[in-house]
């Protein structure tokens, strides 16, 4: 329903109100005569003093309170969401337990959220003069009559604020002057570089050289890099090149023998991309059958009965999923759809992007998180007008305001980015998508080389649609796939090998070498320190109860269970093989760089992990780009090497504990293993020298390692699936995550326990739902930036309904299908 200034109604907008005790509260505001307003729209709305953003979500013939205020103003005149937005919103608010605000602002402009700025106009025609104006009065009128609006802060600056009140109070009450509101400007700041270059002629400048002073040899030095390298060069480059303090830049510059020129950096991510057209590849018998599936669900659309709500592609590396992907999307547009395509980390993938720029040049839309907030706020309004045909990103991609969306794909859909675990709403992206294909009546492909488990298992199930390409398209010449190994540590520790390279990982390093060839080594740095394991037979202490490892505790010195707060004492043998070489599994990619200097002195090595790129020595393209121009012999890095990139030179790769991975204590970790593995050996011998992996592993009959070396995932799935059905794993069942936060370990722990036993009370919680609570205990990783974390699991068929009238206050999280434990 339409109101219009005949019609007064009333609307019911969400707001942004810090407060999470004005959560749950309706606000419901009156829609003032003259005022148009629609669902979706961004409006101004009186709160308390204040005046705040908010988005109406609804029109109603009356208030949902008693006491209605007016809305002040509209801010943009057509609405920023459209009705399934709002409805996915709702939805998003009730099935992760997220704020409703939170949920809506996903899916507003990018820097939407900005102080009103208020300004105070001539009303045309109507007279602005006050009889009895004293002469303070006219000063300010005067001044509004001849700018005709002024910002009302600066007014109040000027003149003070009671003295500008007071004169305008009367003429906005009969109308004579008008109140405006606007948003503050968004700040964009262009980033700029300053470069460095030669003033003089190069030979000028030499011969100045042999001028200088001898104690001015810092200049000189300076002086002598410019002349070898005459373009404008970034001072931080000339940096990592040469030492030298600003003060021999000044004394150049003073000399004007040098000059600073200021290079805007150019963030649009299309600009370094050469696009070069590329057509559609006439498909292979398997593709095309997987196209014609797709395009079928595009012809019916996933709103009808009996049609899936999804299609898992599972495909090998190289099977020509991504073009089918682009196929479909083609389709898609022929039938005046629109598409979104998301992809697992937008940094490490560029290849993708260039390939769907190149074949639908001008209609992609990037969104990247690296963008500045001005290029990011255009492309929003860009994408809702429908200037493009594709909108490509991470999993907030799945919020872009893409109309007449027709067809939404998940690349790798198996990912842990897609899932947001810092901040709420906790969604999944794949969840979201499910959501919104079902909202739109769009088709959602997901696409696995190793689908989730959970994927997998619904698209077995008639609800989901499973669609296989079982071969390479290509089998690349002279590329075979490469040859894996699996080292038994234990052998090697037992053969007297403490050092953390097999004796054939090491002997095939130094082959490498030999040949000029280049080597990844693989270390999954996530729960370095904690579990315990024996170094003889591999045995792992797990917990009685849960089955996950125990993880180490220095403080109590005890080894803790995640789950449900299970604690022993650290055995002093092993109680399967009576050794006393028990060892704490830890191990860094930094003790690994280290160790491999010392192992293999002339091998150049390079450290890719999340530290380096925090710490801004590369970024992930310079070290993606100084190893693929063979400036590194050895690469050492954590997942991030793993993901899809190709190194045509790389011939070995070795992981050097596969067990860290496996003893997190989460019921994943097979999977997760799984996955890793499969991917790393999909890294080595894409180039025509073919390529080797080494996987060392104290557990090399693992069901999880065994399928990855075979590339299998069906025996995988087959293992996988019947131990979560034994444990009652999701997909059996689903879980919350409940974390509190707090400083005080012992309050932390107590507000868990309380929490526990208020769940505990619900009737639910009793008996025959198939509900269960686990804990509450200390969480896996216990503290983080100075706070205690302390969890409780909660296993049930539907965790939100469950929980949906709890109120959690402040230092709690609700993580709701928690991809990690
Ligand atoms: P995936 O996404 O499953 O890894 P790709 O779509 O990237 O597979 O295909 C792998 C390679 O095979 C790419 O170089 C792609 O251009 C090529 N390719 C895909 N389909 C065909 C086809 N029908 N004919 C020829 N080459 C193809
Ligand atoms: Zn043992
Ligand atoms: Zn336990």
């Amino acid at each position: 329903m339409l109101y219009n200034s005949f019609m007064p109604g009333y609307a019911y907008a969400e707001i942004s109100v810090n407060s999470p005790l004005t959560l749950r509260r309706t606000f419901s505001y009156k829609i003032p005569a003259g005022l148009s307003i629609q669902t979706g729209q961004a409006v101004w709305v009186p709160f308390g003093a204040k005046t705040l953003q908010g988005i109406v979500l609804e029109l109603n013939p009356y208030p949902l309170v008693e006491k209605t205020r007016d809305i002040t103003g509209v801010i943009e005149s057509s609405p920023l969401l459209s009705s399934h937005q709002i409805d996915l919103a709702r939805w998003l608010s009730d099935y992760y337990l997220a704020p409703l605000y939170e949920s809506i602002a996903l899916m507003l402009p990018p820097g939407f959220e900005r102080r009103a700025i208020t300004y105070i106009s001539l009303n045309s025609g109507s007279p602005t003069y006050l009889e009895t104006a004293t002469p303070e009065e006219d000063e300010i009128l005067n001044l509004i009559r001849e700018k005709r609006k002024v910002n009302l802060g600066a007014l109040e600056k000027k003149f003070g604020q009671q003295r500008t009140r007071r004169t305008i109070s009367h003429l906005l009450q009969t109308r004579s002057l008008v109140r405006t509101y606007e948003l503050e400007e968004i700040k964009v700041r262009p980033k700029v570089v300053p470069h460095l270059r030669l003033k003089v002629p190069v030979e000028d400048a030499k011969n100045l050289l042999k001028n200088l002073g001898k104690n001015a040899h810092k200049q000189s030095e300076l002086l002598r890099y410019l002349i070898e390298n005459p373009g404008p060069t970034a001072i931080s480059q000339v940096r990592t090149e040469i030492r030298f303090s600003s003060g021999v830049i000044k004394l150049l510059l003073s000399k004007g023998l040098v000059e600073i020129q200021l290079f805007r950096l150019n963030r649009d991510p299309l600009s370094v991309h050469n696009v070069n057209l590329s057509f559609p590849l006439s498909l292979t018998g398997p593709q095309e059958s997987v196209l014609q599936s797709i395009v079928s669900s595009l012809d019916k659309g996933t709103l009808h009965k009996g049609v899936p709500r999804a299609i898992l592609l599972s495909g090998v590396t190289g099977s020509g999923k991504t073009e089918i992907y682009m196929q479909a999307l083609a389709e898609a547009i022929k039938r005046g759809r629109k598409g979104i395509v998301m992809v697992p980390e937008i940094a490490m993938t560029p290849q993708i992007l260039e390939r769907f720029i190149s074949r639908f040049p001008g209609r992609v839309a990037i969104l990247h998180s690296e963008l500045s907030l001005g290029k990011r706020f255009d492309e929003w309004w860009r994408i809702k007008k429908g200037d493009f045909d594709v909108v490509i990103g991470p999993r907030s991609a799945i919020f872009a305001p893409q109309p007449d969306l027709g067809l939404i794909i998940i690349d790798e859909e198996h990912e842990w980015t897609y899932k947001q675990q810092e901040l709420p709403p906790r969604y999944h992206a794949r969840q979201v998508a499910l959501k919104l294909a079902e909202l739109t009546g769009s088709t959602l492909v997901l696409g696995s080389a190793t689908p989730d488990v959970e994927s997998y298992f619904k698209a077995l199930s008639s609800e989901w649609q499973l669609l296989q390409l079982t071969e390479r398209v290509t089998p690349e010449v002279g590329s075979p796939l490469p040859k894996v190994e699996i080292v038994d540590l234990k052998q090697e520790l037992q053969a007297g090998n403490l050092s953390l390279f097999s004796r054939s990982l090491a002997s095939s390093i130094n082959m490498a070498l030999t040949n000029q060839e280049q080597i990844i080594l693989f270390l999954n740095r996530r729960g370095a320190a904690s579990s315990v394991e024996c170094r003889n037979c591999g045995w792992v202490i797990r917990c009685k109860r849960c089955e996950v490892p125990l993880s180490y505790h220095s403080v109590e010195d005890m080894l803790i269970c995640h789950q449900c707060n299970y604690r022993v004492n650290v055995p002093q043998f092993c109680p399967r093989c009576r050794s006393r070489r028990i060892k704490y599994l830890g191990v860094g990619t930094e003790r690994l760089e280290q160790e491999a200097a010392l192992a293999f002195p002339r091998a150049r090595i390079l450290r890719w992990d999340s530290d380096v790129i925090r710490g801004r020595k590369y970024s992930h393209q310079e070290v993606f780009d100084r190893f693929r121009e063979g400036k590194a012999d050895i690469l050492i890095g954590t997942q991030m090497v793993a993901k899809g990139l190709d190194f045509p030179k790389v011939t070995l790769v070795g992981v050097i504990c596969a067990d860290i991975a496996l003893n997190i204590p989460d019921f994943r970790a097979g999977e997760r293993i799984f996955q890793l593995l499969s991917q790393v050996a999909g890294r080595a011998g894409r180039g025509s020298a073919g390529g080797k992996v080494i996987i060392q592993t104290y557990s090399p009959d693992h069901y999880a390692i065994q399928p990855a070396v075979k590339q299998d995932y069906a025996e995988f799935y087959r293992k996988e699936i019947a131990y979560r059905r034994q444990l009652n794993n999701p997909p059996f069942s689903r879980l919350a995550k409940l974390t509190f936060f707090h400083t005080n370990e012992r309050r932390c722990r107590e507000e868990a326990e309380r929490m526990k036993r208020v769940l505990m009370e619900k009737p639910e919680a009793r008996g025959i739902n198939g509900i269960s609570l686990i804990g509450p205990a200390p969480a896996y990783i216990h503290r983080l930036r100075g706070r205690f974390m302390w969890q409780i699991f909660l296993r049930s068929a539907n965790p939100s309904e469950f929980l949906s009238d709890i109120s959690f206050g402040s230092g709690w999280s609700v993580d709701i299908d928690p991809v990690g434990l």
